[in-house]
């Protein structure tokens, strides 16, 4: 059992139907196509969230080919992560407190030592964070060669593909892990979203990584559906740092900006 109350026995196998995949195994129908084109300069990755965010990149490492399977980290597992990372201040830092760290949030049972923890540019403000292992390639190999080598490492991704629904069990025992790594996780006392004060486009208000209202606390004090619930999500309220985690983060580091303010 991990830290998010999972298992070895999760849902098997990320699908190799879905388009992407079908639209990679197109444009490379063999090993030998993926190893030429990249030693020809072309760009060979596949990035996938249907079921997970993963990504799978043929590269030349030392001279010989290789191929990188990489599983992001996500759901309220990335939203911890990314907003300690804002509440440190030293991104630098936080990275390395978090990479330090996050071996520890997958079962000891299913960590395999080939496996690294990395961080990677994004396209957007902050890194991706992900578990990695790298397989050597050669031209007389089939995909099924190479999802056979990947086998050990399955039970792994499998856990963390599909177990982190479990949120709740998540919240005490990986947050927990990562505050005591020294990375300041903030919860809102009110709602339990992780929040920062250190967004880069609101900074000073606390807010949760949420893609439609990340300032809104989402709590609500009357009963869903009553005409009480229905008078206030007009105005709605701010989220409520948790006072003593927020007090720990704020000692670590100095927070600025970090009173809650609604705006107008
Ligand atoms: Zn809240």
């Amino acid at each position: 059992m991990s830290a998010f109350g999972i298992t070895a026995a999760s849902p098997p196998e990320i699908g190799r139907t879905l388009p992407e995949w079908e639209a990679f195994l197109a444009s490379f129908p063999t090993v030998a196509d993926a190893i030429c084109a990249v030693a020809a300069g072309e760009s060979v990755e596949l990035f996938s969230n249907e079921h997970a965010p993963v990504c799978r990149r043929v590269l030349i490492s030392d001279s010989e080919p290789v191929v990188q399977d990489t599983l992001y980290l996500d759901m309220d597992l990335r939203e911890a992560v990314l907003t300690g990372l804002l509440n440190h201040g030293d991104p630098q830092a936080a990275q390395a407190v978090i990479l330090g760290a996050m071996p520890g949030l997958v079962p000891a049972a299913l960590w395999h030592d080939d496996v690294v923890c990395v961080s990677e540019a994004s396209t957007g403000a902050l890194p991706r964070f992900g578990y990695r292992y790298t397989l050597p390639l050669s031209g007389s190999m089939t995909w099924a060669d190479v999802e056979s080598l990947s086998e050990p490492f399955m039970p792994l991704f499998e856990a963390l593909t599909y177990g982190l629904d479990g949120a709740a069990d998540a919240d005490s025992a990986a947050v927990g892990l990562l505050r005591d790594a020294g990375l300041p996780v903030v919860t809102c006392a009110a709602c339990g979203r992780f929040v920062t004060c250190r967004h880069p486009e609101w900074p000073g208000v606390w807010v949760c990584l949420d893609d439609e209202d990340p300032i809104r606390c989402t709590y609500r004090h009357h009963p869903p559906g009553s005409v009480e619930e229905f008078d206030s999500i007009d105005i709605g309220t701010p989220h409520r740092p948790e006072p003593a985690v927020a007090g720990r983060a704020a000692a670590a580091v100095p927070l600025v900006n970090a009173a809650p303010r609604v705006t107008r």
